[in-house]
């Protein structure tokens, strides 16, 4: 059946993807937008996606802003499902973790809060494999599975990653406390694969940073990654499947360390010079003196995690694309558009 979604910070790299397939697939959206300044943008974005133009007319911006209360009741008129992506995300970390951790959890709780007082039980929170694998080891001894919930007192712990952390366990503190909502959480490792805009964020900055040739040496780092578009398709399914109520579900491919994406990216565009060398550990700690995009990587120097994706895979049917490819065609799309 249908639904009416609204989907939170629809001017996200993400939830593009995710209002053109639910618009695919004949469900209306209600997208929010801090403006509605970017409603001409969100169109442009996911109009390229649809495959029936006319899809656009069950499409409407709202503004919302995580930090306030201002239009959330009007907002939620007419829908029957909420789908809050939207969250800060940046790519250097702030010197105050609160500038983070307090809008993505009061974000959060604000998108529970809304739904109930609209009387509308199905809530998707979009958390992070952030909140699951940062941590001294899986439960289990050879994977990071759904049981895994990240330490925020890890030195790998970002502001970023404890926010992600926080929100979702305040997600999921509310929904228990109150049983009034049905809530999934969709825990999506580094995502990659094409953008739908310049607009893209913190992920394709990376892989824009290798094309850009920023870095004369690659930092030893990786994450368990995914593309954009099965990201997409997960919180579709799980919106659509109510067997995915009260679960955490973790969407990943694989482990890339950055020096796999590197190789994939150069294997795309022959013609570009992509680093692949290998930086000592001890260049890049002090490099991060200097730049704070690269001081984020230092606790993740050499560290690995496995991940487990089985539940994806019985719960949604998932299959997942190869993370390699995706970022290569990130890469492609940035290089075609003449982005980087
Ligand atoms: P983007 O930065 O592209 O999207 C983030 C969205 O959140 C934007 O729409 C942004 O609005 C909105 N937002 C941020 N702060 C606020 C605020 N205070 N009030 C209202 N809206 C706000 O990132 P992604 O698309 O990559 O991320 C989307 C979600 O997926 C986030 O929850 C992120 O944590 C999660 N995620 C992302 C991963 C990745 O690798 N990309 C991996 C795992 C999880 P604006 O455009 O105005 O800034």
């Amino acid at each position: 059946m249908p639904k009416t979604v609204l989907v939170t910070g629809a001017t996200g790299f993400i939830a593009k993807h995710i209002v053109a397939g639910l618009l695919n697939r004949g469900h209306s959206v209600v997208g929010s937008a801090r403006s509605l300044d970017r409603d001409a943008e969100i169109r442009a974005a996911v109009g390229s996606e649809l495959t029936d133009p006319a899809a656009l007319d069950r499409y409407r911006t709202v503004a919302l802003d995580l930090s306030s209360d201002d239009g959330w009741a009007e907002a939620m008129e007419g829908v029957e499902a909420v789908l809050h992506t939207a969250s800060p995300f940046p790519l250097a970390q702030p010197k105050d973790p609160q500038d983070v951790i307090k809008p993505a959890v009061d974000g959060a709780l604000r998108a529970i809060s809304a739904a109930r007082a609209a009387g509308v039980r199905r809530v998707i929170l979009t958390s992070s494999s952030g909140a699951i694998t940062v941590k001294n080891g899986p439960t289990n001894g050879s994977a990071f599975t759904e049981e895994d919930w990240t330490d925020v007192g890890h030195p790998a712990a970002t502001p970023y990653f404890q926010s992600k952390t926080f929100a979702e366990q305040a997600a999921w503190d509310d929904a228990k406390a109150n049983g009034d909502i049905d809530l999934t959480v969709i825990n999506p490792s580094f995502v990659v694969g094409p953008p739908l805009d310049a607009n893209f964020g913190t992920s394709i900055r990376v892989v824009e940073r290798l094309l850009i040739g920023k870095d004369p040496m690659l930092p030893r780092f990786g994450f368990p990654a995914v593309d954009v578009r099965d990201v997409a398709e997960g919180h579709i399914r799980a919106l659509e499947r109510d067997e995915t109520i009260g679960e955490r579900i973790m969407l990943a491919d694989r482990f890339l360390w950055f020096s796999d994406m590197a190789e994939a990216v150069d294997e795309a565009l022959p013609n570009r010079k992509i680093v692949k060398r290998i930086a000592p550990d001890f260049v890049i700690r002090f490099l991060a003196l200097f730049d704070k995009e690269i001081r984020v990587v230092v606790p993740i120097l050499g560290r690995r995690e496995d991940v487990d994706a089985s539940k994806a895979k019985q719960i949604l049917d998932m299959t997942f694309r190869d993370a390699a490819i995706g970022a290569a065609d990130a890469a492609r799309w940035l290089d075609s558009k003449g982005v980087a």
